[in-house]
């Protein structure tokens, strides 16, 4: 995708980002620090060139994980952003608006991959509208969360919107 313009942001939508330029491949990584800093089961990660990533709105927070490496995330909702190293920064693949656009092509940390992780594609799968309880959770439901595309004010006045 050269030349794109990629956009993104936490859940509650304090903190947005825009990549204009092609991303790096898409990666997971299973070691433990990205298990607890994802609060997941492995790190959904793309790297980006630091000239081609703007902050558009707010600025991530950030926990220093080790003497190399520190996270940002957002202080106001919790979602994790970025992995940066000395050698380079990533983005959380899952904070993108669209990350059915950025798959994973390679694993690292593999060494720390939890023991049933190749076997989650075989569980027993459901779709939310066949829960039974779902039509009255949903019928009332009211998202708080960010959408999927850049808004020029956030929060909305007047409550929520899609
Ligand atoms: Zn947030
Ligand atoms: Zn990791």
């Amino acid at each position: 995708m050269p030349g794109e313009t990629m956009s993104g942001g936490c859940q509650c939508g304090k903190v947005r980002f825009r990549v204009t330029g092609p991303l790096g491949a898409g990666s997971i990584c299973h070691c433990r620090m990205c298990q607890k800093a994802f609060g997941a089961f492995y790190a959904p990660l793309v790297a980006v060139k630091p000239n081609t990533l703007e902050w558009t709105r707010g600025t991530p927070a950030y926990f220093q994980s080790s003497n190399h490496v520190r996270r940002g995330f957002c202080k106001d909702c919790g979602t994790p952003l970025t992995y940066e190293a000395p050698d380079g920064i990533a983005l959380a693949i899952g904070a993108f608006d669209e990350p059915a656009k950025i798959p994973p092509k390679v694993q690292f940390g593999v060494e720390a991959k939890l023991p049933f992780v190749d076997d989650l594609a075989g569980l027993p799968s459901h779709r939310t509208e066949n829960d039974p309880e779902a039509p009255a959770f949903l019928a009332d439901i009211v998202s708080y969360q960010h959408p999927d595309h850049d808004t020029t004010s956030w929060p909305p006045e007047g409550g929520a919107q899609q």
